[in-house]
């Protein structure tokens, strides 16, 4: 038992990344304690388009409900229907943690790197993802190694907050998934499929048309070699395919080389399955989309759910540092 936190961002549209590494997962696995958040508050960390996040928000939540999270049994929500929650908390703890420890994240030097305007946002967004781990009492936090860190600082801010005004906060732990290596970017196979990479050839988008999918895939870049393996060092590209059609159709990578035959061969199988993976999750996200009273009522009934896990937590936590 426990509370388990995982979260998408809503920083572009949900990628078959997201699907296959996480989503799927999520609702495969679901426990009733379980929390899931659309992220939408972090979607605004750099540059953002105002009708882009709502868009990308109801999507995310979209693509929560089609996978099969049950909003009666988890909290499914979307992070800005308890923005004052979140927010609240987020002052307090970033007057729990300093100026130093949030400047050494590595996730805001590799970001803010280069640019010339960077968001305070960024800086403190880790402050916003500690209060939505720990209003919600979460005690594990499955998370990639990119954001270890992160629930390393949202533990240290749980003990030392406890530690200065009261036991009021779970603390929590990162767990590293049990998960296949991460889906690479078709055109780019050395990088990983990302939101933010925007809208290229490399990233199939969950709500991608069937055809568009496929022109996608079979654009994908493999290599000269010739030979269908699974080499992730050698050959990404078509390592990356195998990876794919391993995740589609619940076998290893290793093992599917051997009846296909070429790069064509590869390509088409991948497409196939790929299309057939995301035909229903995308019917289910479209009918949900095309029924804005539906939507609307289950993310209120996620919102209810969510602030009253969250309210009992928050009102402790401002009591006991002297506010209210
Ligand atoms: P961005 O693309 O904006 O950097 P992201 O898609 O990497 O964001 P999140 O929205 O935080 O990041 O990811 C949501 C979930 O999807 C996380 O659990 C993350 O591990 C998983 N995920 C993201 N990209 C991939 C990928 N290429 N392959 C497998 N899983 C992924």
């Amino acid at each position: 038992s426990g509370t388990r936190l995982s979260g998408i961002k809503t920083s572009g549209p949900a990628h078959l990344g997201n699907y296959l590494g996480a989503v799927r997962r999520w609702a495969g696995d679901q426990r009733p304690d379980d929390v899931f958040l659309v992220a939408d508050l972090h979607g605004m960390t750099s540059t953002h388009n105002p009708h882009r996040l709502r868009q990308y928000a109801r999507q995310a939540f979209a693509l929560l409900i089609a996978s099969g999270v049950d909003p009666e049994r988890a909290v499914v929500f979307v992070q800005s229907d308890l923005v004052r929650e979140h927010g609240a908390l987020t002052w307090v703890l970033e007057c729990t943690c300093t100026y130093g420890e949030a400047k050494r994240m590595i996730q805001f030097k590799e970001k803010s790197r280069g640019q010339d305007s960077v968001r305070l946002g960024l800086l403190t967004y880790p402050v916003l993802q500690a209060a939505d781990i720990l209003l919600y009492g979460a005690d594990r936090v499955p998370v990639g190694e990119d954001q270890r860190e992160h629930v390393e600082l949202a533990r240290a801010l749980a003990n030392r907050f406890n530690g200065a005004y009261g036991e009021v906060f779970v603390v929590p732990e990162g767990v590293l998934p049990k998960v296949g290596a991460r889906i690479k970017d078709l055109s780019e196979p050395t990088r990983t499929m990302a939101k933010s990479s925007g809208e290229t050839p490399g990233v199939v988008f969950v709500l991608d048309s069937p055809d568009l999918v496929r022109r996608k895939v079979l654009r994908a870049v493999t290599d000269e070699l010739d030979t269908v393996r699974y080499a992730p060092k050698e050959q990404p590209g078509v390592s990356n395919l195998l990876e794919i059609l391993g995740a589609c159709t619940g076998v290893s990578p290793r093992e599917i080389g051997a009846d296909i035959t070429g790069y064509e061969q590869l390509r088409s199988t991948v497409a196939d399955a790929v299309v057939e993976l995301l035909r229903p999750v995308r019917e289910r996200m479209t009918e949900l989309l095309d029924d804005p009273a539906e939507l609307d009522r289950l993310r209120a009934l996620g919102a209810h759910r969510a602030r009253e896990r969250a309210t009992p937590r928050l009102e402790a936590a401002l009591k006991v540092v002297g506010l209210g």
